[in-house]
């Protein structure tokens, strides 16, 4: 299977720390990031709550570009406050609005948000046939419950932290993607992927400590054992060479 090619687009500043170069390097064996682009905001919210509508944001996507879809990432409130949208010509918006709070609280990287996203909007790409269904076409590929899982639908947006962090596909999605014609090896690799998109290796530890306290209090008892033990044989081998 050929890999999937995807064109990256930051709409408008991106007020949080983000780290393009490092999402433009992702690697996957199913897509690659085609092209990454900035494009500014030149219009102001349209919107009864300072929300940009789908006619605005739509013309201010790049109608051409290279790639088989677009993800755009923003900052600015989208219609319906929904998370991501959908447009016409293979294009996706999805903002960082209000979930970046979440993200941030659960010390998760920004980053992951972008992940997620490109993993699901290629199955989806992939499962409707090599292209982005319309957003007026009935689509059935989030479920309510949130599972952890790339189609989670996050009505509730504080739920996005739980498929930020180690994202799976849910034993119902892999079903529903393999009856409809995704191979098993390509959804067995994506779910080995997934597991990359986790958090820095220090709230890793710290998560650690917060969910083991007893284990954490023994793992630092015998660290500051062995450590002494390891101080108390080197004070006397330096005696025993300077004496
Ligand atoms: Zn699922």
């Amino acid at each position: 299977m050929t890999k999937t090619k995807i064109t990256i687009v930051f709409l408008g500043q991106i007020p949080i720390k983000i780290d393009k170069t490092t999402i433009s390097k992702w690697s996957s064996k199913h897509f690659e990031i085609e092209n990454v682009l900035n494009v500014p905001i030149t219009t102001n919210a349209d919107g009864e709550d300072w929300d940009y509508s789908d006619d605005n944001i739509k013309n201010l996507l790049p109608e051409v570009y290279s790639g088989d879809f677009l993800l755009a990432i923003t900052h600015i409130p989208l219609e319906d406050n929904y998370y991501a949208r959908r447009f016409d010509n293979n294009r996706i918006c999805a903002t960082f609005y209000e979930i970046a709070d979440f993200l941030k609280v659960s010390n998760i990287p920004f980053e992951n948000l972008v992940y997620r996203l490109l993993y699901s909007y290629f199955l989806i790409y992939k499962r409707y046939g090599d292209r982005i269904p319309k957003r007026s076409e009935t689509t059935n590929f989030t479920h309510d419950e949130t599972r952890g899982c790339l189609f989670d639908m996050n009505g509730i947006k504080s739920d996005i932290i739980y498929s930020t962090n180690k994202p799976q596909l849910c034993n119902k999605c892999i079903d529903k993607l393999k009856n409809e014609g995704i191979e098993e090896s390509v959804l067995n690799e994506i779910q080995r992927e997934l597991k990359k998109i986790d958090k820095d290796l220090y709230y890793k530890i710290l998560d650690f400590i917060q969910e083991n306290p007893i284990w954490a209090i023994i793992i630092s008892s015998l660290t500051a054992i062995l450590l002494g033990i390891i101080g108390s044989v080197l004070a006397s081998f330096i005696y025993e060479i300077i004496k």
